[in-house]
């Protein structure tokens, strides 16, 4: 192609699309016994972008469980049945927002990750919204209010997903919120009647509403809603939400259960991740969250406490692992980055006895290498770094020089 026609019969030659002359445009690029102008190309190309956008808006492609569990693996260490339960739940849930079948209303299946902290909740809801590519927003439910109450509105949590998606209603619509600490918003007595306490109560009605689908009036830039505003209207209802906690002292009322319905069987009492398999509605609702919002999240998975071996892993193995990270952020400065065996097993050793599951394994590495960050981007000499077990139990990383006679020559040079 070229972009200037040339032909004995130039004045006759016209856009074969818009059929505008070589004369009313500003270029007119020939091909093959066709002419294209540059007005058309222009408009060829918003077409096709329009296309794209309408795409990714009518379609999610839905993933098979297999395909989510794979990738949820290659993210995520231990935790496989709560990685099974979400791999069908999420591929169900897609399935009914994309095919609404005409006779039969699948209800949404939201989800409730049970499992101490830093065991990954927060982690399987994000990897699941990046793998299927959905907007996703986390909302710490106990800074949460009713609405009209100091504090967080609920309606923020839709604002923030839909800040993550340009404010495109229709995206933010088949998004994944995570709301953290839902069993610290527990009511405080399980008879409603006795103690109507808003802080508690109030929230989980709140989010009751927009968990089974509501119509989420947003103010665009967010802030305080003024009556002249105009909002923005999410519809909730296919919204995926994944409510997590801890739910400390559940296991209680499960063991509390149980030995009700054992009794006479001198059965023993299993561990504690065997209780929490057992759990049923009405634990949940003894523990202090409202019946409805219990029916509201059918589908329910535990999450285990990692152990030591868990914590080493994750140390290395994800594709995201925390290792490859200071990896990739020593790279910068063409330094190399090792945790030897036994410098996990130590790393992994710290964070276990901290209690906080695998969040304690970014501090005590920050920690760690805190002075050797600081110093190795002025010290060109330092070709690797390693954390064995010494250096992790002294606090002082193993600097390893890049080429250590060009180094005693500068010092003999000195
Ligand atoms: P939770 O929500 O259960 O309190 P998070 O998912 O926020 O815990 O975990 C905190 C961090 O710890 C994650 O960002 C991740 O780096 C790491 N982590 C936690 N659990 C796992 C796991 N099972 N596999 C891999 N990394 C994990």
């Amino acid at each position: 192609m070229t972009d200037k026609p040339k032909t004995t019969e130039d004045k006759k030659i016209s856009c074969s699309f818009c059929g505008k002359s070589q004369e009313e445009v500003k270029k007119l690029i020939a091909g093959p016994n066709v002419y294209i102008c540059n007005e058309c190309v222009i408009l060829c190309k918003d077409i096709l972008l329009e296309d794209d956008k309408i795409d990714t808006k009518k379609k999610i492609e839905i993933p098979k469980p297999s395909e989510i569990y794979n990738y949820l693996e290659s993210h995520i260490i231990g935790q496989d049945h709560a990685k099974k339960i979400l791999s069908v739940a999420v591929y169900n849930h897609y399935k009914r927002v994309q095919k609404p079948l005409k006779d039969i209303e699948i209800s949404k299946s939201n989800i409730l990750l049970m499992g101490p902290t830093g065991s990954g909740k927060t982690l399987l809801a994000q990897t699941l919204a990046k793998f299927l590519n959905v907007p996703f927003t986390i909302a710490d439910a106990t800074t949460l209010t009713e609405a009209g109450y100091v504090g967080e509105d609920v309606e923020n949590i839709i604002l923030r997903l839909l800040q993550q998606c340009d404010y495109d209603v229709t995206l933010a619509q088949k998004g994944i919120v995570y709301i953290d600490e839902i069993d610290k918003v527990g009511r405080k007595s399980e008879n409603p009647s006795i103690t109507r306490d808003v802080s508690g109560e109030g929230v989980q009605q709140a989010l009751l509403k927009i968990i089974e689908g509501t119509t989420s009036n947003v103010p665009p830039q967010g802030g305080r809603k003024h009556p002249q505003q105009e909002f923005l209207q999410v519809d909730t209802k296919d919204i995926l939400f994944i409510c997590g906690g801890a739910f400390e002292g559940i296991d209680k009322i499960i063991s509390n259960r149980i030995n009700k319905k054992a009794i006479g069987f001198n059965k023993s009492i299993k561990e504690k991740n065997d209780f929490k398999a057992e759990i049923e509605n009405d634990d949940l609702i003894k523990f202090g969250l409202i019946p409805e919002l219990v029916g509201r999240l059918p589908v329910n998975a535990n999450l285990n406490e990692l152990t030591l071996e868990d914590l080493q892993q994750i140390l290395i193995t994800p594709k995201n692992s925390i290792s490859k990270q200071y990896e990739a952020l020593f790279s910068f400065e063409g330094v190399n980055f090792e945790i030897t065996e036994d410098g996990r097993r130590e790393i992994a050793l710290l964070a276990h006895q901290k209690k906080i599951g695998a969040r304690g394994l970014r501090s005590i590495l920050e920690k760690i290498l805190l002075d050797c960050m600081f110093d190795i981007p002025d010290k060109e000499s330092v070709g690797k770094v390693i954390l064995n077990k010494d250096a992790v139990l002294s606090n002082q990383p193993i600097l390893v020089y890049k080429e250590k006679v060009k180094i005693k020559k500068k010092v003999g040079e000195n």
